[in-house]
């Protein structure tokens, strides 16, 4: 069989491994193939050139190597109690060396005083260390072996293989088999001059340096090369994307600027725009003037005014006679987008539906059919949008807020809704540092409102614990008493968690008794109430009817109140970084000064605390998406977990900006050299990519 029909076979066929352990390896890592065996990779290694003191050694440091002189070796138990007890002392301490299987043979062989060296991961038992089934190996003969010389490489895994001995030492094992049998399997699709010019090793050798490394240098140097091709691919198709659709000139020609935005620029708009505001709009005319389809993501803090901007480019895709969406993350959000748009416009000839999965039968057939006919020039909604039975006469603009909800896969389904595709842009109120903006969202262009609305006063935000409630509660009152709303805040990470909806029940009687009626008026909102009984809790308190507002996070996203002044976060230790600032983003949204409180119960400690002194310290949403990135990585900092994120196995978007950088300028010197896909290098570089993209399921399809 050749090399690459090798590495497509079942890991039950290495050799040491076995039906039962191919199961557990498919279930527990998702290992299948001798292929991915190898993308299993080393996340550290340890140096084996050097001995940990008895004396130092804690559970926590993993495998450990050590050198010493047995003291006593003891058998003692029968059957299938037998075990075999070797004390190891180094001079610095002892530790009990532990054998529960091939003790005859280790019995005869272990030599009290002689020096060995013991390689192993020590475990506690109440407090007593030991270290079960270790490598034992007379020290003489581990110099003679060279056996010193290497780095032993550490491995992920979960606790269940580990108590079925695969572990590192089992995947060194496996790795060294498949490389032996099948190394020339592992393809190079990246050119000469690409590899000659950034010094990167071939990619064979990275296989073998990255999981057997002779140096440190050959462990960095092979790590690099794996990671710089995950990123060049990466690039590889974003850049294509990006490049495809700007070259593609298949995209609606909006060249007009008619009646629509004329009349609502002069007539209709509440507030002069923001300079930031004018050139955002610019940026998208020009875009969709072009006849190209625009990609653009559009970033802009909490508060900065995107709606309006979201306003004209939809308003200037009906004067060009084409409709608009505009879909949302969450109902609460949709009806709210709904709401407002309808207002600003509620003195012109355009029509505004809502659609979400709450929209009745009934109602829904007459919009769907209004839809189709061209009738609704604006549609806002939720996913509901993007499903197949949602057809619209003529598409010409589709708007996504909040992206960090959706993932590309839906932003594709966008796309599909109308040929040639409609102009798309996203919203996102979290900022994106650098590194996320040329990964994540490196197949768009980019727009940035970087101007909060004049008159706005920054937020003063104050970490209180609970033992101040009644202070805090006394200041809610004050604050009522000027005619300010308050947002009281409890986390829900989960929405059927019953223990967490127990303590927002809790709170809301506890917030109740404090601020009784008729004095108060006390809403409250969470994910399990009926949608209908949402909204209305929502409308009565945006309408001022309420004086708190009991919530969860389906409020963090976008709601918007601006007679609401003071943000209550519960338990603020809980919730991540962006979260909180998004959530004291729904405050700061008029002209009073506005105040967040963080509350926790005790003193927080270690990385919460950081998140909060972070908060306390600015209110600059790009500062704080990269304090948040570093103290998170990527996976939580969009606040979806890792699945809706682009995975990335070797690089990390903390730390390897550098690189990210440098693979994407020298994907788009290649795509702006050469067009041919069905030759070299192309053609050979689109199979690099369905490589890497077959290991990595979130990345885009290339089109
Ligand atoms: P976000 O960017 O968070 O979506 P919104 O579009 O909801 O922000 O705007 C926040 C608030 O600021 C709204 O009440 C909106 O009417 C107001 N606003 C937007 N632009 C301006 C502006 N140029 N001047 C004054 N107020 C503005
Ligand atoms: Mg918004």
């Amino acid at each position: 069989m050749d090399a690459h029909r090798l590495l497509q076979q079942s890991t039950e066929f290495i050799k040491g491994v076995g039906a039962a352990r191919a199961a557990l390896l498919a279930r527990e890592l998702d290992i299948h193939t001798w292929e991915d065996v190898l993308y299993h990779f080393p996340f550290r290694y340890i140096d084996r050139r050097t001995f940990q003191k008895i004396s130092e050694v804690h559970v926590q440091l993993g495998m450990v190597q050590l050198c010493g002189r047995l003291r006593d070796v003891v058998h003692s138990g029968t059957g299938r109690g037998q075990r075999l007890t070797a004390w190891l002392n180094d001079g610095t301490g002892e530790i009990p060396l532990v054998w529960f299987q091939g003790i005859d043979r280790l019995f005869g062989l272990l030599k009290l005083g002689q020096e060995y060296v013991v390689f192993g991961r020590p475990v506690a038992y109440r407090d007593e260390l030991s270290m079960p089934h270790p490598e034992i190996t007379p020290r003489d003969r581990f110099l003679e072996q060279g056996a010193g010389l290497s780095l032993y490489p550490v491995y992920p895994g979960t606790e269940k293989l580990r108590k079925n001995r695969i572990e590192s030492r089992f995947f060194s094992q496996t790795t060294r088999f498949v490389l032996e049998k099948a190394h020339a399997g592992v393809s190079d699709y990246l050119p000469s001059e690409i590899r000659a010019h950034h010094r990167l090793l071939e990619r064979q050798k990275a296989m073998w340096g990255i999981h057997h490394p002779q140096s440190e240098r050959e462990a960095f140097e092979s790590r690099h090369r794996l990671k710089f091709d995950e990123l060049f691919y990466l690039q590889f198709g974003l850049v294509h994307n990006k490049i495809k659709r700007q070259s593609g000139s298949r995209g609606h020609r909006f060249g007009l600027v008619g009646e629509m935005v004329n009349s609502f620029y002069t007539h209709h708009l509440p507030f002069s725009l923001t300079e930031a505001q004018k050139r955002v709009i610019r940026e998208i005319r020009s875009d969709m003037g072009t006849g190209r389809q625009m990609n653009r993501l559009l970033q802009g803090d909490v508060g900065s005014g995107k709606t309006i901007v979201a306003l004209m480019a939809m308003l200037l895709a009906i004067d060009n006679g084409f409709q608009a969406c505009l879909m949302a993350p969450t109902e609460v959000l949709a009806v709210q987008h709904e709401q407002s748009i309808s207002e600003l416009v509620r003195n012109m000839p355009v029509r505004v539906a809502l659609l979400t999965g709450n929209v009745r039968a009934k109602e829904r057939r007459a919009l769907l059919q209004d839809l189709q006919a061209g009738e609704i020039h604006i549609l806002v909604g939720t996913h509901a949008l993007i499903e197949p039975p949602v057809v619209f006469a003529q598409l010409g603009l589709a708007i996504i807020d909040e992206q960090h909800r959706f993932g590309v896969a839906q932003r594709a389904a966008l796309w599909a809704k109308n040929n040639p595709p409609p102009h798309v842009l996203v919203m996102t109120a979290t900022p994106i540092p650098r590194t996320l903006a040329m990964t994540q969202y490196g197949d768009l262009d980019l727009s940035v409102i970087d101007e909060l609305p004049a008159g706005r006063r920054p937020i003063m935000t104050r970490h209180v614990l609970d033992r101040q409630r009644l202070s805090v509660f006394q200041f809610l009152r004050e604050q009522i008493a000027l005619g300010r709303q308050i947002y009281i805040v409890y986390p829900m990470i989960e929405e059927g968690d019953d223990e967490q909806m127990k303590y927002l029940m809790d709170g809301y009687e506890s917030v109740s008794r404090a601020f009784p009626v008729p004095d108060y008026q006390v809403s409250i909102v969470h994910g399990r109430m009926k949608p209908d009984d949402k909204q209305m809790e929502m409308q009565r308190f945006a309408a001022g009817k309420t004086n708190i507002m009991v919530a969860t996070t389906v409020i963090e996203v976008g709601v918007n109140v601006p007679n609401a002044s003071v943000m209550l976060v519960e338990n603020a230790e809980r919730f991540g970084l962006s979260q909180l600032h998004q959530l004291r983003g729904r405050v700061g949204r008029g002209a009073e000064q506005s105040y967040c409180l963080l509350m926790t119960a005790n003193e927080p400690k270690g990385e919460s605390i950081r998140r909060i002194e972070a908060l306390c310290s600015t209110t600059d949403g790009f500062k704080i998406a990269e304090i948040d990135l570093q103290l998170r990585g990527p996976g939580d900092l969009t606040g979806t977990q890792q699945s809706g994120m682009l995975d990335l196995s070797l690089a990390d978007l903390r730390t390897d900006e550098v690189l990210i950088a440098e693979t994407r300028r020298a994907v788009e010197q290649l795509l702006s050299q050469y067009s041919d896909y069905s030759k070299p290098p192309l053609s050979l570089l689109l199979m690099g990519y369905q490589a890497q993209k077959s290991r990595h399921k979130n990345w885009g399809e290339i089109s």
